[in-house]
């Protein structure tokens, strides 16, 4: 368990050399400046860094409180 004031889990992915993990079709911007949590939170997913990937804002936003497969 990480908690939020874990330094690891304030590293947002940098803007260079990270690609969004989601590319929603139309919406990506590949740039991933957030985490997404894999599992979401509102679905009682985790903040532990095996639960987040990178997103770009766009994808992170849409995407939502939802499963990848529920798109
Ligand atoms: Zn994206």
């Amino acid at each position: 368990m990480i908690l939020r004031r874990d330094p690891a889990y304030l590293a947002i992915p940098k803007p260079y050399g990270r690609l969004c993990a989601l590319q929603i079709e139309g919406v990506c911007t590949r740039n991933a400046t957030t985490w997404d949590a894999i599992i979401p939170l509102a679905k009682g997913g985790m903040h532990t860094l095996d639960n987040m990937q990178p997103a770009c804002r766009e994808c992170n936003s849409s995407k939502g409180d939802r499963f990848i497969d529920e798109l």
